[in-house]
């Protein structure tokens, strides 16, 4: 599926390239979070083959703030950039809402600025976050129903959970947001007929979580320290030391259609990521904002 969205996009870029040029993204790596150095290579080397032109840029660790807003300002004042992502998480002396908060509304390919989480909740067009994004595309194209099922996230960030369960609403499921205080919750997924992990712990969500027949979504990319705790999961010796917030064997057995990690949701963010920016400069090619 993240191949069709990628061949999709490809005419698309070459459409703007033949009107007015490629279009371009610009991504800003502050800190060195292994797990987002390699996030941000796949998406640097995703819009090398689609022919998006990219720039990276890695401010030094000691940057603040305020440097690291008035880097945004300038991305933002520059015609040939259609969209901008900060790479989260920030350093934790860098306020990450007001990065956000700089990154103007129309180049926000990530869809995190709160107009644009705003135009999400009342279902006005505009970027929507790519993680979510690509999951209801998922849904879609495999053709599962939405309509009037229960749908359970697990995750109540403005990243993942709360954008996912504002699409989910819009296609008319029943949308239940779980978190870390949730009362039974083990119980509470177990009605899903759509389960979203969102939570960042490894395979937190184990068989009497998911109902028989149940779509799982596993959102979550936790990498696994202890030999010992990947063999306990996985049932034997194993190389394996990505594991997501679902137990991989567990939503197996039990689960009517699941995404496994790695090779699932962290492919089609990228690839919607691809979306958003194409989108971006298309619309600031017509002159209207997001
Ligand atoms: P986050 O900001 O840390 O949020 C985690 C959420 O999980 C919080 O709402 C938290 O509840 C909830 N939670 C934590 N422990 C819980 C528990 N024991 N029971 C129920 N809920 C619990 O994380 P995030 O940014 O949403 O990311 C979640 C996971 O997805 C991470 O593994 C991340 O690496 C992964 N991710 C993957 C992609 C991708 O492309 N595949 C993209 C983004 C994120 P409280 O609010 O109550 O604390």
């Amino acid at each position: 599926m993240r191949d069709q969205i990628v061949a999709e996009c490809l005419p698309r870029v070459e459409k703007l390239r033949a009107l007015s040029r490629a279009p371009g993204l610009a991504v800003v790596l502050d800190g060195h979070d292994p797990a987002s150095e390699i996030y941000v290579r796949n998406k640097v080397k995703l819009c090398e083959d689609l022919g998006i032109r990219s720039e990276t840029h890695t401010p030094a660790e000691s940057a603040t703030t305020e440097e690291i807003v008035a880097l945004v300002e300038s991305l933002n004042r520059r015609a040939d950039i259609d969209g901008i992502l900060v790479q989260m998480p920030l350093p934790k002396h860098v306020d990450a809402k007001r990065v956000l908060l700089a990154i103007a509304p129309d180049k926000d390919v990530d869809g995190l600025h709160p107009l644009n989480l705003g135009n999400l909740m009342t279902g006005r067009p505009g970027p929507r976050p790519c993680t979510p994004a690509g999951v209801m595309n998922l849904l879609k194209r495999y053709e599962i129903p939405i309509s009037g099922k229960n749908a359970v996230v697990v995750g109540r960030s403005d990243l993942v959970g709360k954008p996912m369960a504002f699409l989910l609403l819009h296609e008319n499921a029943t949308v239940t947001m779980c978190h870390s205080k949730t009362s039974d919750l083990a119980s509470v997924c177990a009605r899903a007929d759509i389960l979203v992990a969102a939570i960042g712990r490894p395979a937190f969500v184990t068989a009497d979580f998911i109902k028989p027949g149940a779509t799982v979504i596993d959102v979550g990319m936790n990498r696994l320290e202890s030999g010992a705790r990947a063999e306990a999961i996985f049932g034997g010796p194993t190389k394996r030391t990505l594991v997501g917030d679902v137990h991989p064997i567990d939503v197996v057995e039990k689960a009517g259609a699941y995404t496994p990690v790695p090779g699932g949701v962290g492919l089609l963010t990228v690839a919607w990521l691809m979306v958003n920016t194409i989108e971006s400069a298309q619309r600031r090619l017509n002159g209207c904002s997001a």
